[in-house]
């Protein structure tokens, strides 16, 4: 078998390089996916009457076509809502973010975070160039509000000390208030929607494995190929092994495979991709998924645990994002928690200090029935950024680059992204292998070109 273009991995990022391909003309490509269904973390899976995402995966639309193509995808199967988003510290359910919503906590440690976020505006600490996670944190924040929720939330989710972090990864993705907002959110409950991301939109019916159907569906048939997970790449030869498809020829290729996954894939390696390699680190997220014959509270879509006393760090209802995800009368439940990557975790002790966890947080009553129960984990699901990652990462692109390979997506680009992203990730992707975008790298030429 013989394309132009070879995608490897059918999630959003793989769907939409095909799609955009064809778009400009490439007819010839073909996406191959290990599972039997396309959309990758962007997929859902139903058991009995639930059905559940990996953890939540919300709709944030920032860019104009990224919205408006979504949009047309789900057509009338979307619905808009209001971030209704908590922590739970110190026995008290404040709302998100922590540091506009201090009001409900106990008054010394409103008192503490108030003083060291305007210790922030009155005496700012100047910081580096490309400072640590953890001296950013308290430069922005303060010590109180660091102390209270930065770390302990940051260090439960990342699994390595902030000192070790850059802040490359988080940009928008950590707000920061004013003095006015900081003061009107401890003294008010009036911050509810600060911030980024304060409405998403969500698919009514069938889970967020809506868009990459719906996605898939603007294909020709035969274009993606499930069931098919690629097995081997010879990057001199230009050639992929795939299970089911034997040899695929291809003239480009599109990797949207979790960096490391396809760097063990590919061969030959010169020895510093080998040693960036090694450098690549990642937490797996271990997403445990409950269903419960109790309704979901109606004004909480997501809770944050920042503190030790609880194995997860983030507890939510999806099944308050659309009814339609859990029978009537029914909540569906996702609890998230992370390990390094290729660490060894005994899910059976996890899965029961999940539910022990649950009860603790009065989230699971003693008389609510179990209706579902479902692991849905993500092996490669945040990408670590400490200060080897940059490094290794351009190391590594640098040489898929001089090959004409594109890696992309949330996991081929080794980022921290989100589903509209990729998506434009996919349409950036064609257009550089179509000529219409300059390529990352002067060798990699476009498509055109090579025909
Ligand atoms: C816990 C969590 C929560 C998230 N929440 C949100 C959210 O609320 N909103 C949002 O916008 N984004 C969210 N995201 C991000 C979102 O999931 C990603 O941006 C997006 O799904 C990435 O798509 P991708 O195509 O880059 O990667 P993937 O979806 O991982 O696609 C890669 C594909 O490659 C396939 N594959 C792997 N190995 C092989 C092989 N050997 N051969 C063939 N195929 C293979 C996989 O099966 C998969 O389908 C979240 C991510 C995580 C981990």
């Amino acid at each position: 078998m013989k394309v132009d273009v070879l995608v490897l991995g059918g999630g959003l990022a793989g769907l939409s390089a095909a799609y955009h391909l064809g778009e400009r003309g490439v007819r010839s490509r073909l996406v191959v996916e290990a599972k039997d269904r396309v959309g990758g973390t962007a997929g859902s899976v139903t058991t009995g009457r639930f059905t559940f995402d990996y953890t939540g995966h919300l709709l944030h639309l920032h860019d104009p076509y990224g919205k408006s193509l979504i949009l047309d995808l789900l057509k009338d199967n979307v619905a808009a809502h209001e971030r209704k988003a908590w922590i739970y510290s110190q026995g008290a359910f404040t709302r998100y973010p922590f540091q506009a919503n201090t009001k409900g906590l106990p008054p010394e440690t409103v008192a503490d975070c108030v003083a060291g976020f305007l210790e922030t505006v009155h005496r700012p600490t100047p910081l580096d160039r490309n400072p640590d996670f953890l001296s950013w944190c308290r430069a922005t924040f303060g010590d109180g509000i660091t102390r209270r929720f930065m770390r302990p939330y940051n260090e439960k989710l990342w699994r390595t000390p902030l000192s070790k972090l850059t802040t490359e990864w988080q940009g928008r993705f950590v707000p920061k208030p004013t003095a006015s907002e900081v003061l009107y959110g401890a003294l008010t409950d009036g911050n509810a929607l600060f911030g980024y991301n304060a409405t998403f939109r969500y698919p009514v019916r069938g889970g967020i494995q809506s868009l990459p159907d719906a996605l898939a569906d603007r294909l020709e048939p035969g274009v993606v190929r499930v069931d098919s997970p690629v097995l081997a790449v010879d990057l001199r030869e230009k050639v992929a092994s795939v299970r089911g498809l034997g040899e695929v020829r291809y003239e480009r290729l599109v990797n949207t495979l979790p960096l490391n996954a396809f760097l063990d894939l590919a061969k030959p390696l010169p020895a510093g991709v080998k040693a960036a390699r090694g450098d690549l680190r990642w937490n797996t997220v271990w997403n445990l998924n409950v269903g419960i014959d109790r309704p979901a509270p109606a004004d909480k879509h997501w809770i944050y645990y920042p503190e030790k006393r609880f194995p997860f760090y983030r507890v939510g209802y999806s099944s308050n994002f659309s009814p339609h995800l859990a029978p009537e009368g029914h909540a569906a439940l996702y609890l998230e928690a992370t390990r390094p990557g290729g660490t060894r975790v005994d899910r059976d002790k996890l899965e029961a200090d999940m539910i022990k966890g649950l009860r603790e947080a009065g989230l699971l009553r003693r008389s609510d029935e179990i209706s579902a129960k479902i692991w849905m984990p993500v092996p490669v699901g945040y990408v670590v950024y400490d200060r080897a990652r940059t490094p290794a990462v351009n190391t590594i692109f640098r040489h898929l680059a001089s090959l004409g390979v594109e890696s992309i997506g949330r996991y081929g680009g080794w980022k921290y992204s989100f589903m509209e992203e990729t998506i434009l990730d996919g349409k950036r992707c064609a257009e550089r292998l179509t000529g219409g975008e300059p390529a990352a790298e002067p060798s990699a030429a476009p498509l055109r070109a090579l025909k």
